[in-house]
């Protein structure tokens, strides 16, 4: 390298060098996390309380319940189950999270764990930490109660359009088993419900347990063609040092061990037309 290449080459390492320091210290004054691998488990312990990222608009497993004035579900009984058996003394505080904002909101910090509808692939993986699994699910579809779509291989047309969510397996996993349908991704399952109510897809698409919370309040409209693909829900965490994982593994089997479990599954799935709560047990 020339003499002169050289000194450039030192000088812009020196800069981004001290622009990185101060945007270190920026961030840490901020409370911003800087994306370093940080000890889950001793954070939690220090600021007595752990932040789940859960799902509100998903009825049955995470809901915004206005009478109520607060988050409910299947999982957030069992967020806080397990913070208690990590340790009784922290609380729970839940930070609402989308499929496609969940995994970012983990990285950065914004989150200590997402139970959220999430299901276990080898690509998040990656990223994340996953728990072992707590849920059974499986794809399925959901259509205007008159509609003449009985399975999926029905909508592998290009004038079928199907609705799903960004940031979810759903609209990957349609494409491969219908490769010709139109896909239309919406922020949150809100939103896609409320495009389907209103005519603006043959079908919508996700996991059968979010679609039996929908079915509850939809009249004039089904679920149809079965679990076209089947998969399991897990708990992520960041990949840290002290292997958070393993501590929300030993609370899981915890509150398996003393029954919590199978008693939330019957809580919130027991009653559910068309439902087998045993079928979701892991
Ligand atoms: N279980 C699927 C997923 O992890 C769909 C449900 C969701 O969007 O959360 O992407």
């Amino acid at each position: 390298m020339k003499k002169q290449t050289k000194q450039y080459v030192i000088r812009g390492l020196l800069v981004f060098g001290v622009l990185g320091l101060i945007s270190v210290g920026f961030a840490r004054r901020e409370g911003i996390s800087t994306g370093a691998p940080q000890d889950t488990l001793l954070r939690i312990k220090q600021q007595k309380k752990m932040i789940w990222g859960v799902k509100g608009d998903t009825r049955l497993m995470g809901l915004m319940d206005i009478q109520a004035g607060r988050l409910t579900g299947f999982e957030i009984d069992l967020a806080e189950a397990i913070t208690k058996k990590i340790d009784p003394t922290i609380t729970v505080e839940l930070t609402q999270i989308t499929s496609g904002t969940r995994i970012p909101m983990l990285l950065n910090g914004n989150i200590d764990a997402i139970i959220a509808t999430m299901s276990i692939t080898p690509e998040r993986a990656k990223v994340v930490d996953f728990s072992t699994p707590y849920f059974n699910a499986g794809q399925s579809l959901m259509v205007p109660e008159h509609s003449p779509v009985k399975t999926v291989s029905d909508l592998n047309q290009p004038n079928a359009r199907v609705i799903g969510v960004t940031g979810s397996t759903s609209i990957p996993n349609l494409k491969k088993v219908a490769p010709k349908a139109q896909v239309v991704g919406l922020p949150d399952y809100a939103t896609a419900l409320t495009a389907l109510k209103s005519g603006q897809g043959d079908a919508l698409t996700t996991d059968s347990g979010i679609l039996y919370g929908m079915a509850v309040n939809s009249p004039g409209l089904r679920i149809t063609g079965g679990n076209f693909i089947t998969d399991q829900y897990g708990i992520a965490v960041n990949r840290d040092p002290a292997k958070m994982v393993t501590v929300i593994n030993a609370a899981f089997r915890a509150v398996k061990a003393d029954g919590t479990y199978a008693q939330l599954a019957e809580k919130w799935f027991g009653k559910v037309p068309g439902m087998d709560w045993k079928e979701v047990l892991v």
